[in-house]
């Protein structure tokens, strides 16, 4: 595969780095070598602003507004208490299904898939790549929730790091476990989450969950 070249605006350079970019000293470029996930990069892909329908979207995930959702964990390391953050989708978010492609008469020039919205709210996790302006909402609260690679799930994915000790937090706990952070088991528990409120477009690849029963109405809101 072809390497691909990226725009990367000068003081992100650490960041594309930290993830694998390479430096192309001759044509002044970022690239991301051939064997690295591509996906990683994508606000910095040329075509970030651009899609065409007969091709699969860049973000298999959208949604017209959305919320930063913040909690909150004891450190496994260092057992202090840290900020950790996700996102809360409303009920009309969509993602991105895609056509079967075993059938003889496929071809390049059919549609790929089609957006499926399923009518319940969510909490990402698993995240693996957001938009720019989802980015640029993120760090207004934390620098703490950035890629990173998790041993136990083999893949690079925006994982959640300790305020204090820098101690990788994973998706798994936090997600799956009733009580962890983003897994509230009692008004009690959501009480202490704070819901960010952002109106404007999301888009993202990554996982979503749902629970029966999220304690919405029971967390702090801000913004909007
Ligand atoms: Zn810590």
């Amino acid at each position: 595969m072809a390497r691909v070249d990226l725009n990367v605006p000068f003081a992100e350079k650490d960041q594309a780095k930290s993830l694998g970019a390479r430096w192309d000293s001759l044509a002044k470029v970022w690239y991301v070598p051939s064997g690295v996930n591509a996906e990683l990069f994508a606000c910095w892909l040329p075509s970030a602003n651009g899609s065409d329908p007969e091709h699969e979207p860049e973000f298999g995930i959208r949604s017209p507004h959305y919320f930063v959702l913040e909690s909150a964990t004891d450190c496994w390391k260092c057992s202090r208490l840290t900020r950790v953050f996700s996102f809360m989708l409303p009920e009309q978010h969509e993602q991105f299904e895609y056509a079967q492609d075993d059938d003889e008469d496929f071809a390049l020039t059919s549609n790929p898939g089609y957006w499926v919205c399923h009518g319940y709210r969510g909490t990402m996790s698993s995240l693996h790549g957001l938009s720019r302006p989802v980015i640029n909402q993120l760090r207004l609260h934390t620098e703490c929730y950035k890629p990173a690679y998790s041993k136990t799930a083999g893949v690079t994915y925006y994982m959640n790091h300790c305020e204090h000790c820098a101690a990788k937090l994973g998706d798994f706990y936090m997600h799956s476990e009733p009580g962890g952070a983003f897994f509230p088991t009692s008004p009690t528990e959501a009480s202490g989450m704070i819901l960010h409120e952002v109106n404007e477009r999301f888009d993202a690849n990554g996982g979503v969950g749902y629970t029966t029963d999220d304690f919405m109405g029971y967390m702090q809101r801000e913004g909007g």
